[in-house]
């Protein structure tokens, strides 16, 4: 009669597609099948679990009803008392009209609502209910399905909503090739539709989970066979570097050892690059264990072979840190053409958005005409305007501020597809680097070059008195050693947002409806005390410089506002160690380098992610010193408090990333959930699922593998053209 694709509009009735619309952005059948229950209740289930405040599901018979006149409203009233058979409740429904012709006694029912309490008795004021008659058709056996609210509809209503819809469905077309469903053992579509929202069992409903979460895991597993195996496709030019060249000469220069990590990954970068197919590899290792030089590395091997490099870095502070720290390790090399500079060196250009227009012309000609060798920028790069004479090889720094698409746009700037290389310090458990990354190859360095001092950690608890004052006590006495320190806080002023480079961690319990079963009317208890404002940088750069405790000291603020040049100058007196203390938001976030700092307080820790303050303590302890780490929380609850203990308990970054992620939604893995539910999982758990992403990824290269345009799998075509699209709007919306 339909398809999946069929609009709500022309299935129910007007106004309530318009709440799934408004409330769920549910527009078609596809989408309306998608929305997994919350949980399932058992038909056996009783009244003795009211408590006020719970929402409750029973089946109950109608034990007395009666219906009086109010005296203050026009209309009647119906009063009536269900029972199970051990325990009676009273329900309420203020206007009788609709309801008291069946709810008469000796009806069965499946009662829903919130339980409260009226003169000292539980009872249910306007419950959902379905008369068992025409709700089951006599079946009794089968698990109920709770629906989290959409708009004022009752759960009740959207159950209906979806048995409707499944029951005019047409057969669902398969995604699923039928030798997988057989080898994986896998329900079919139909079946599982039924299974999700009509169960007889929870066998059924895990079966039903099973084949959804597979099929999810199937079409973002072929999307990326597709987009490697077009990538083995694509040839490029061999970038082998020359012989006593830049390389060679960089290598001569090292004033360290490269550690045994660093020479072998070095190889597969150098035989990758050799290759006339173009590499893409992500690069992970933790914070400071020496990605950087690779990267300088194979940059150098691809200006070698006469190409450009370019390093695109996802904060100006880093690209303008990045510029000098690659700008002095490369010393005379990078005086090419030059009086005084190497004769085989190159040229070591920024770009970034904020450089003034004059700057920016001069370093978009120095790309043109292929004199800057190593470039190094913010998005400004990928801006259209910007064109290399030969861009060999991308670097991408820190990769998860930056997606496919991003990489997608640079890459386009080259005559050939450049070889590409990401680096990322944020350790990826295996079934997401497979799933968001999983067109590239993996390469990690796992060991730290020697003479890294371990960083200590401790949880600094507001609350309690003198703590604070310690904290800046200690960092007086590293100054006094001649050291420096880092303050973070979340936000740049009193009057500002949370830091906007920041992934801020919204507290829990911001949904006004946790349950999403009620009707709206959530009458939650009392709210919690107004917590004390935010730190702020101005705020906490005004209070320092007040205290007597840091007399003397020079303290100042950097922050993503301040303009370019300030950044930077602020930048060079630090790593010159002209600043004692730098008061910052968390753009010193990544690969800032200052050898000598070493100790870090962080503001308002608990606001932080697990990973992002993990990242945040490796910027201490780099110059063999160790390095201590404060974080300072004010928070009241338990929850805040666990996760800093974590972050103090351990400084094994995979450890710390499985935290971090399982306190996400699964679509903030894919970096895409402030852009709208289409780009989100809708049953995949990218964390728990490893078999199914495992054996999901086999068969999609083998599926690709046979039928690489998937002529054969018009369905899963489909559904994975629709992904793309998906995510490619994400992008340019994001614009
Ligand atoms: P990452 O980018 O991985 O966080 P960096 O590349 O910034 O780390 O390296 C951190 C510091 O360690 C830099 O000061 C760098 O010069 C230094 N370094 C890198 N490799 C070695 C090595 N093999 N031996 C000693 N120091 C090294
Ligand atoms: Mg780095």
């Amino acid at each position: 009669m339909y398809d999946e694709s069929t609009p709500l509009t022309k299935v129910l009735d007007k106004r309530e597609a318009k709440k799934f619309k408004d409330s769920r952005e549910i527009e078609t059948v596809r989408d309306l099948l998608a929305y997994w229950p919350r949980r399932y209740q058992s038909p056996e289930s009783n009244l003795a679990a009211a408590r006020p405040g719970s929402y409750i599901v029973a089946v109950a018979e109608v034990k007395s009803a009666t219906t009086r006149s109010m005296k203050a409203r026009r209309g009647r009233m119906l009063q009536a008392v269900i029972t199970d058979g051990s325990k009676d409740l009273e329900i309420t429904f203020f206007s009788a009209h609709g309801h008291e012709g069946k709810l008469v006694p000796g009806t069965r029912a499946l009662f829903a609502g919130k339980v409260s309490s009226f003169n000292n008795r539980l009872q249910l004021a306007h419950p959902g209910y379905s008369l068992l008659s025409d709700f089951d058709r006599g079946e009794r056996r089968g698990l109920i399905p709770i629906y989290k609210s959409v708009g004022n509809l009752h759960t009740w209503t959207v159950t209906e909503c979806v048995r409707m819809v499944l029951d005019l469905l047409d057969e669902s077309p398969e995604a699923i090739p039928e030798e997988i469903l057989d080898r994986r053992d896998l329900v079919d579509r139909t079946s599982a539709l039924r299974g999700i929202h009509t169960p007889d069992s929870q066998a059924e409903v895990d079966a039903a989970r099973r084949r959804m979460s597979y099929e999810e895991a199937l079409v973002l597993q072929v999307a990326l066979a597709q987009r490697r195996a077009r990538q083995a496709q694509e040839s490029t030019l061999a970038r082998v570097p020359r012989p006593g060249g830049l390389l060679d000469s960089f290598d001569d220069r090292l004033p360290f050892t490269l550690t045994a990590g660093q020479v072998e990954v070095g190889r597969t970068l150098a035989a990758e690059m050799a290759r006339d197919v173009p590499m893409h590899r992500l690069l992970q290792g933790e914070v400071g264990s020496g990605k950087t030089v690779i990267a300088v590395r194979a940059m150098l091997a691809a200006v070698d072979s006469g190409g450009q490099a370019a390093l695109l870095a996802p904060t100006e502070v880093l690209a303008s840190q990045h510029h000098r720290s690659i700008t002095a390790m490369l010393g005379d090399l990078a005086e090419g053409g030059m009086l005084g500079g190497s004769e085989v060196g190159t040229r070591v250009t920024l770009l970034t958005g904020s450089m003034s227009t004059q700057s920016r012309r001069k370093a978009m000609l120095d790309i043109a005409s292929g004199d800057a060798g190593i470039v190094i920028g913010t998005h400004a790069l990928i801006q259209e305007h910007v064109s290399f004479q030969d861009l060999a090889l991308v670097v991408v720094d820190e990769q998860h501020r930056f997606g496919v698409e991003q990489r997608d746009a640079l890459r386009g700037k080259a005559a050939q597809p450049p070889h590409v290389l990401v680096m990322t310090a944020t350790p990826i458990p295996r079934t997401v680097a497979m799933t968001v990354f999983g067109d590239m190859e993996t390469s990690t360095l796992s060991e730290l070059p020697a003479g890294r001092a371990p960083i200590t950690t401790h949880v600094v608890p507001e609350a309690k008195p003198g703590w604070l004052q310690r904290t800046w006590q200690r960092i007086a006495e590293e100054v006094a050693q001649g050291r420096q320190a880092y303050v973070v806080c979340p936000r740049i002023g009193d009057d500002d947002e949370p830091d906007e480079d920041a992934e801020i961690f919204a507290p829990e319990a911001a949904s006004s409806d946790p349950d999403g079963e009620g009707d709206g009317e959530d009458g939650n208890g009392e709210d919690a005390p107004p917590p004390r404002p935010l730190a702020s940088v101005h705020r906490v750069h005004a209070d320092l410089a007040a205290n007597p405790v840091l007399e003397g000291l020079r303290i100042e603020i950097l922050h993503g506002r301040l303009p370019a040049e300030d950044k930077d100058a602020i930048m060079r007196d630090f790593a010159s160690g002209d600043i004692d203390v730098l008061v910052s938001t968390t753009v010193i976030e990544v690969g800032v380098d200052v050898p000598n700092a070493s100790v870090m307080v962080v503001m308002d820790a608990d606001r932080f992610g697990v990973s992002q303050l993990h990242q945040l303590r490796g910027r201490v302890g780099r110059g063999g010193l160790p390095g201590l780490c404060l974080l300072v929380h004010s928070g009241e609850g338990d929850a805040p408090h666990e996760r800093l203990e974590a972050v103090a308990g351990t400084t094994d970054g995979f450890e710390l990333a499985r935290i971090d992620l399982r306190q996400r939604r699964e679509g903030d893995i894919l970096g895409s959930s402030q852009h709208g539910r289409r780009t989100q999982l809708q049953f995949l758990h990218v964390l728990e699922d490893e078999e199914l992403i495992v054996s999901a990824r086999e068969d999609a290269f083998e599926v690709v593998a046979d039928d690489p345009d998937l002529s054969t799998h018009p369905r899963l075509a489909e559904l994975v053209h629709a992904r793309v699209d998906a995510e490619q709007a994400a992008y340019l919306e994001r614009g």
